[in-house]
């Protein structure tokens, strides 16, 4: 039978529809260039554009999407009934990976010497992660787990080369015999995950130098992993333990994953409930001290959670600039219609503060690591207040720069955009809801004075600029009312205005005129809880005041394809 062919009518015309963003350095980041160089870290440029050039393929966009939608399955038993608790992901998963794990993503830079190896990963992270976000868990983890690790030296030098190692190495084997490591952490429980002192799961020493734990942890993401960092109640109390999946004779660990979790966000990445019943696991750190252990690993996910945000709201403003750009509407770009304008701007003013904070955190991470006590000091403080401050305004901001692709925005194989918008909520869910990290800035000021002192001296750096030296003055005001018996009520304002000023003291000092400007007249001072500023509570994006260069502003999230 023949088949009707219907005509071409001027409707099949495809008009004003933007061509998928492709082909451009994701590392084209003005800000975060700026923020690398100021690190000392201009060496690891070139590889920070590799890495950002293959982000931008359509190719590597094609992984994530199929990464995304071939979910991992979990395969608890094999065909003759024997349990195995294996994860199956799709091989584009396996190919993130191997590009994260080849650049050093993970834990390598604590195997490498060279001073700012720790900023040069953070850039790589944050670039990388622009790729896709859900092969960035086991990543982080991985970075994480190894200052824990070296509470107990032996563990660390039996398993710190692997994990530091630049080799891929999927499956379940004795760790010892692979060429490469990944790590993932359990620590939540059914009853609770702030409250990990309440956790249930028991610790028996073995009788060697092993302890047998028996529990069930609520949340363990990337199950495949090869290590698990693990609380436990021991009898000396609660303790950190290394639990690896396959014990050195070859046989499997007794952790059983009992389902992956059905979750909001990238389905590339599992997330499992899993199960100990007498599983094998060794003593990390001081038995009792499990607390104090952990926070390393915590600590370390929190600047990935920050760095992290920072990429999605840099990829959110330039997916929302380019669109705006090159999309049409009543006889101009969208763009050029002042409103617009103000959006783009206002997101981007968002970006260059985000991404100028997580690099200088990044920076006192890599300073602590190698012993500056005022770093550290600084770090204690600044990164639970950023990570609670721009993990918290990332899901605003994405749903911002999807509404500046309109419907467009809402369509899974049109951008990026569905999927980050998705994804943005976790970075404050995890490793600390906003309540728990807002609480632990407040823990970090009571308990060392050297975190205040650190954070002032940081942000006095600046004193030469009014604009500035006003925000350190009001901050100095706020740290003074946070030590009075209501403190606890005002967490979230402690934190969300340390993390403001600490970025207002860096771009006064870094960010080109036109981003100051913004910043300062919009989130500084009573502008900052005026209604319609971006920082008064409750109101949208793309309420900037009058009198700012939006063009010069907006010209930093413009791209460019090859
Ligand atoms: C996708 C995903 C992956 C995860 N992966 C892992 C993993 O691999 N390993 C792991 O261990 N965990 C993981 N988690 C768990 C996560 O870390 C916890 O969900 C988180 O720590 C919060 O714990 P909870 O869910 O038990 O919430 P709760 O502790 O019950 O908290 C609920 C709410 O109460 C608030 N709250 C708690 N205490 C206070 C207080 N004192 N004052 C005021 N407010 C308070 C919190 O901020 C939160 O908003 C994952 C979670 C998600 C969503």
């Amino acid at each position: 039978m023949a088949v009707t062919q219907s005509g071409r009518h001027a409707t099949h015309e495809v008009q004003n529809q933007v061509p998928p963003l492709a082909g451009y350095d994701v590392a084209d980041d003005p800000a975060l260039l700026g923020a690398l160089r100021r690190e000392g870290c201009a060496w690891a440029e070139s590889e920070l554009h590799e890495l950002g050039v293959l982000a931008g393929t359509a190719a590597t966009q094609e992984l994530a999407r199929l990464a995304n939608v071939n979910k991992p399955i979990l395969r608890t038993h094999d065909a003759r009934g024997n349990r195995i608790d294996e994860v199956d992901f799709h091989p584009s998963w396996h190919q993130l990976m191997t590009t994260a794990v080849s650049h050093g993503l993970h834990a390598a830079p604590w195997a490498d010497k060279t001073p700012t190896a720790h900023v040069a990963r953070a850039a790589k992270f944050l670039v990388w992660t622009q790729a896709e976000g859900g092969h960035g868990c086991p990543v982080s983890m991985t970075y994480a787990c190894v200052p824990a690790l070296r509470h107990s030296p032996d563990l660390a030098a039996r398993y710190e080369p692997l994990l530091t190692s630049a080799s891929y190495d999927p499956g379940l084997r004795p760790p010892e015999g692979k060429a490469g490591l990944l790590a993932g952490m359990a620590m939540t429980e059914k009853q609770g995950g702030s409250d990990v002192r309440a956790n249930t799961t028991t610790a028996v020493p073995a009788g060697d130098d092993s302890y047998l734990l028996t529990g069930h942890k609520w949340f363990c993401s990337a199950p495949m992993c090869d290590l698990f960092l693990v609380l436990a109640q021991a009898p000396e109390g609660l303790t950190c333990f290394l639990l690896p999946r396959v014990l050195p004779d070859g046989s499997r660990n007794a952790m059983y994953i009992q389902r992956l979790k059905d979750k909001l966000g990238n389905c590339s990445n599992a997330s499992a409930e899993v199960e100990y019943d007498a599983a094998v696991a060794w003593p990390v750190g001081e038995p009792g001290r499990g607390v104090p252990t952990i926070i390393n690993m915590v600590s370390a996910t929190r600047l990935d959670c920050v760095l992290g945000s920072a990429a999605a709201i840099r990829q959110a403003a330039v997916i929302a600039a380019r669109y705006a750009g090159l999309r049409h509407a009543f006889g101009a770009p969208l763009i050029d219609h002042p409103a617009m304008t103000g959006v783009i701007a206002d997101l981007t003013v968002e970006s260059e503060a985000a991404t100028t904070l997580a690099i200088r955190l990044a920076g006192a991470a890599d300073r602590a690591a190698r012993g500056d006590a005022a770093e550290a000091a600084l770090l204690r403080v600044a990164l639970p207040a950023a990570k609670y401050w721009i993990c918290k305004r990332t899901p605003m901001i994405s749903a911002e720069a999807l509404e500046c692709l309109g419907g467009n925005g809402y369509v899974e194989d049109y951008s990026p955009m569905p999927r980050l918008l998705r994804d943005s909520p976790l970075n404050s869910i995890w490793e600390g809801s906003g309540n728990v990290t807002a609480l632990d800035v407040l823990r970090a000021l009571t308990r060392a004075p050297a975190c205040a002192d650190a954070l002032l001296a940081e942000i006095d750096l600046a004193a030469s600029d009014r604009r500035a030296a006003a925000a350190a003055a009001s901050l100095r005001a706020t740290l003074k009312e946070a030590q009075g018996p209501d403190g606890e009520r005002h967490v979230r304002r402690l934190a969300g205005q340390i993390t403001v000023t600490l970025q207002a003291s860096l771009l006064a000092r870094h960010a080109p005129a036109a981003i100051w400007d913004a910043f300062s007249s919009s989130r500084l001072g009573a502008a900052a809880t005026a209604p319609g500023s971006p920082t008064s509570p409750g109101t949208p994006f793309g309420s900037l005041p009058d009198g700012l260069d939006l063009a010069a502003i907006v010209a930093r999230s413009a791209v460019t394809s090859r």
